[in-house]
């Protein structure tokens, strides 16, 4: 997580750098920090909290200082203090960087550097890699590198550089070049902004996309040097390389409030728009199948398999889930939903005809990542659903489908979660076109699938309704989430939104699971959510509500509209549109969606910086 900015130009950098950070923020705001170069010094200036706490305590900016990175932090390595906030120096005081990411062999490095004189200030781990080039730079008598300065800053960039073990995004100042920044990548997401004699680097191109919209995607192992003649692109080996310009394809309003109060709510009330978007050109109905490209020549690999395993993590698992289910039920192969943090490590058994899918909202999120990764060396086909277009998982998987959902701010995920749906669903039924479904059976699921947006603009109509029950539950710190068959997965995803946002322990589970055990927690008025839709389970999960109430669990219950028979069994009903049953979750989702924003608001918190949390995992 973490974010980084970092410019180089003829502006003051202080103001486009906070700017910067703001755009950032969701990655992380535990504490933040700027360094900017005054002519021969580095100035920094950190404090712990939210960016706006800095900004405090900042003086006017200065015209003079046109080069500085900054940083908005989600500590891994130390507590969230002033100390520990990025930018981190050297123990020369010559040398500034901002990481994001994990240094693994931090703690043999930091031993080494103290026995070779150089102190440390902070409990970091980032810390290390500025002594490490420090040191490099500072002594390199008897070692083979370039004589001249700039060229041996390089060169000492590039050996410390070569010493880490884990992830690192880093932007990178030294005050004997104050004409001149630097950037690297391995494992975390770094992009380039080339602007009119300006230059941005960011974690993010939401922090460049009002600079300009040419960028450069780092890829890992490689750096950036800038100076004001230009930049170029090499290895961390030293090899020089041509990079590919691409264009930002979002708008600066795309990452704008818009009137909303949160982004999370502003992201709610997108998904029909985000919805169509995402299934736009891809529906059909003419030829009656799915169109899409990005999987192009691998649709013969995919048609055959014989196992489908879904990687990803949290809201993502949760689609994934989903998807497992909508890839066996339409499609008939063997599909299997895993937490891309246990498979990465579990030495998976991957056979011939196994194809891998990471779902992952920004393409960065490091297990997911790694478990492409490792599926890869094992000879699997990996195909990527994520919706930051050129991230990480986007480029390292054999095919892939974008979300094209637009950029999703908020830390609670929201429109990437229907959206994700939406794409297995898709898949599900043009693999189910290829195997075995009829004619009639895939009209059937297209046109269903693009109706979801419409019925999705019902549920929002009840946002005001769902406050009222919010009011009255959301003082409660213990609630379950039931769902059964494909609205088990919907349960999963409620729960996760309320304790994201709310902070309010919610268990979901498969509502005939609660016997097993979790109904032994059902006091008088505990909240429990029910997803009872018409689905081939329906009346089951009637008893399942029926055994609930029998201990005094207060019931709220997410039914089709007009369903009278369910009334009795609801102290709060929730009425959405009818879908059939495959492709419920996206329609399910919402009102439990808007039930944790306002239960969040109410309980006073920031929906958009949920504590402890940070969008975008980018760290194990
Ligand atoms: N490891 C660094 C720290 O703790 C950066 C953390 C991150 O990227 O999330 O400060």
């Amino acid at each position: 997580m973490c974010g980084i900015v970092a410019y180089l130009g003829k502006k003051p950098a202080q103001p486009i750098l906070i700017e910067g950070l703001k755009r950032l923020e969701y990655r992380g705001y535990d504490s933040a920090g700027l360094g900017l170069i005054n002519g021969s010094e580095i100035k920094i200036i950190k404090s712990s909290g939210r960016i706006s706490v800095l900004e405090e305590i900042l003086g006017e900016p200065d015209p003079k200082e046109v080069v500085g990175i900054g940083h908005t932090r989600w500590a891994t390595h130390g507590q969230p203090n002033t100390i520990n906030a990025h930018p981190h120096l050297d123990y020369t005081g010559k040398i500034a960087l901002a990481h994001n990411g994990i240094i693994e062999n931090y703690s043999t490095l930091k031993t080494w550097l103290i026995s070779k004189g150089c102190t440390f200030k902070s409990e970091t781990d980032t810390e290390v890699i500025a002594n490490l080039i420090g040191y490099l730079y500072s002594n390199t008598d008897g070692k083979d590198c370039p004589k001249d300065d700039q060229n041996r800053f390089e060169w000492a960039v590039q050996h410390a550089l070569n010493e880490l073990v884990g992830t690192y995004g880093l932007a990178i100042i030294c005050a004997d070049f104050p004409e001149m920044l630097i950037g690297a990548k391995k494992g975390s997401p770094l992009i380039l902004g080339l602007g009119k004699n300006e230059y941005v680097i960011a974690s993010d191109a939401a922090a460049i996309v009002e600079h300009t919209t040419q960028v450069i995607y780092l890829s890992d192992n490689e750096m950036v040097t800038i100076t004001p003649q230009g930049f170029h692109t090499k290895t961390i080996d030293n090899v020089e390389i041509h990079k590919e310009l691409k264009q930002i394809e979002f708008s600066l309003n795309a990452i704008e409030l818009d009137g909303f109060k949160h982004y999370m709510l502003k992201e709610i009330y997108e998904q029909p728009k985000a919805l169509g978007m995402c299934l736009g050109g891809r529906l059909d109905l003419r030829d009656n199948r799915v169109v899409l490209g990005g999987i192009g020549k691998y649709w013969r690999e995919f048609t055959r398999s014989k196992r489908i395993i879904i990687n990803a993590c949290g809201t993502a698992w949760h689609a994934g889930l989903i998807g497992e289910f909508l890839i066996e039920q339409l499609a008939r192969i063997n599909a299997e939903t895993q937490y891309a943090s246990e498979f990465r490590y579990r030495n998976p058994i991957i056979e011939d005809d196994t194809v891998v899918i990471a779902i992952s909202q920004s393409g960065e999120t490091a297990d997911t990542l790694a478990a492409v990764e490792q599926a890869r060396e094992r000879g699997a086909i990996t195909l990527g659903i994520v919706n930051v277009v050129g991230s990480t998982i986007a480029r390292t998987t054999d095919a892939g489908v974008y979300l094209r959902v637009g950029p999703e701010i908020g830390v609670a995920s929201t429109k990437a979660f229907t959206a994700q749906v939406a794409v297995l669903a898709m898949l599900g039924i043009e693999l189910g076109r290829r195997r075995h479904l009829s004619a009639e059976q895939v009209r059937c699921y297209i046109q269903e699938l693009s109706r979801i947006p419409s019925k999705i603009e019902d549920v929002l109509t009840l946002s005001d309704h769902i406050k009222k029950i919010a009011e009255a539950t959301c003082d409660r710190e213990n609630w379950l989430f039931l769902g059964r068959g494909f609205n088990y997965p919907v349960a999963l995803e409620g729960a996760l939104k309320l304790k994201e946002i709310s902070y309010i322990h919610a268990e979901g589970l498969p509502a005939a699971e609660m016997k097993h055990g979790p109904i032994a927690l059902i006091t008088k008025g505990m909240p429990a959510v029910f997803i009872a839709t018409k689905c081939s389970q329906y009346d089951k999960i009637i008893g399942n509500i029926e055994e609930v109430r029998a201990r005094g669990g207060r019931t709220i219950v997410v039914a089709n509209k007009g369903d009278d028979n369910i009334r009795p069994y609801a102290d709060f009903l929730i009425e959405v549109p009818e879908v059939l049953e495959e492709f419920q979750p996206m329609v399910t989702v919402v009102p439990l969606q808007i039930l944790a924003y306002h239960a969040a608001v109410l309980r006073g918190h920031d929906v958009d910086k949920p504590r402890n949390l940070a969008k975008s995992v980018t760290v194990e």
